[in-house]
Formats: C-alpha cells, structure tokens, sequence
C-alpha cells in the first residue's frame, strides 16, 4: 500500500502520517523530516537547503528526487509508504512515476487534506516538538497534560521549526498554491484522488483516511 498525503502545511499530514504508521504498518516518508535531519547534520544537501527552507521557498527537484529514490528503496518501506510532503511539482510527481515504474511498484491512493488558508497560519505559528522524541504540540490545540514535559517521553525540552514564523509560513503557502496544487489536476487524470476534510478532528480525520486506505 503506497500513499500520497497532500495539502498545505498545517493541513495535518505529518500527524496523520504518523498514525496511518502506526495503525498499517506503513512507513512515513517526510521530505521534511529528511531535509532537517541533513540541515542539522550540516551536511551538503543541509547547506544547500538551508536557506532556501528558511525562505520559504522549494528545494531543487533534482536534490529531492535523488534523496526519495534512495529512501523508498530502502528496506523498511517494502511493506509500503506514506509520502508526507513529496511530491510538491508536477516534475516531482513525474519522477515519481518513473521510480515506482522501475521499482515494479504503483500509487494506491492520493488523498489531499483540504482547509482552509486562514486556519493554517494559525496552526503552524502555533506548533512544536519535544526536542528528544519529536512528539507534536500546539500552543492552542494540544499541550502537554503537564506543563513543559513531554507526554510521551517527559522530556523538558521543545523545539519550533525555523520556517513556522509568520512571514515564512505566507511564502510556504504561496509556494503551495503555485507549485503544488497543480498535482491535484494531475492525480485526478490517474484516477487516484479523493479528498478528506482536514479542519474535522485529528481523529474524525484519522477515520476518514483510514476508510479510504481500507478500500
Ligand atoms: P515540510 O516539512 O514538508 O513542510 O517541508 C519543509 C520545507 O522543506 C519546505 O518548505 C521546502 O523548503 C522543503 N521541502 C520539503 N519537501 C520538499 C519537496 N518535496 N520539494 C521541495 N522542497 C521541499
């Protein structure tokens, strides 16, 4: 089972991704994530992206592509992925098709999470992780039941991404809007869209995928 996530940041993939994981044995596949783990690193990739994440902008799709083929060959993903920012062009999902093509492998589903503009800055200004387990927080929607100690870890430490300030989050959605939202048309023509309301609950949401990935 290969899954694509869709939508906006702040839409909710990276938390729904994670339960999908969980509750499929799936494996997450976060360009994000990868991006940040090469940007701490200070590896090449990380010194390259830097500054294009911290604008708001997109990475290469030459970069990215290359890092997501070494990723889903790897053995874990052989039961299958969520992919969880990727792809974000229509050159992106074009290598995509080529990959899984070679790989022997196809898409089953892609499932755009759908909210609105004015609701996501709020959501991303608003969110941060335990610096230790990566658990996921918001100021407004889910606090730690203890104050400053991570429900999962009890870690005392949390970090807020770089590019969830304000003035970044505008470039993000605008780079949205103009570079990813064409996918939308795209998987359409596969036949492989279907939509979920993302501004339901985290578990009203969690049931309406979890329908879809059962088909
Ligand atoms: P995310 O965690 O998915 O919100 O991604 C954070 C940032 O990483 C984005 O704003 C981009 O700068 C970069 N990035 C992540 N995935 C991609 C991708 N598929 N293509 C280009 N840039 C990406």
């Amino acid at each position: 089972m290969n899954l694509i996530l869709l939508g906006p940041p702040g839409a909710g993939k990276g938390t729904q991704a994670k339960r999908l994981e969980e509750a499929f044995g799936l494996v997450q596949v976060s360009t994000g994530d990868m991006l940040r783990a090469e940007v701490k690193a200070g590896s090449p990739i990380g010194l390259e992206a830097r500054s294009i994440m911290e604008r708001g902008d997109l990475v290469p799709d030459a970069i990215i592509t290359t890092m997501l083929a070494n990723r889903v060959g790897q053995a874990d993903a052989a039961n299958g992925f969520i992919l969880d920012g990727f792809p974000r062009t229509v050159p992106q999902a074009e290598a995509l098709d080529r990959m899984l093509a070679e790989k022997g492998l196809q898409l089953d589903h892609v499932i755009e999470l759908k909210v609105d503009d004015a609701a996501l800055v709020g959501r991303i200004s608003g969110r941060y992780t335990c610096a230790q387990c990566g658990a996921g927080y918001h100021d407004a929607f889910k606090k730690p039941k203890v104050a400053l100690t991570c429900d999962n870890c009890g870690g005392a430490e949390f970090s807020r991404r770089a590019d969830d300030k304000a003035e970044t989050v505008a470039a993000r959605l605008a780079a949205y809007h103009r570079q990813t939202a064409p996918l939308l048309p795209f998987y359409g023509a596969q036949g492989k869209l279907s939509a979920v309301d993302g501004m339901a609950s985290m578990d009203s949401v969690f049931a309406a995928l979890s329908s879809i990935v059962k088909l």
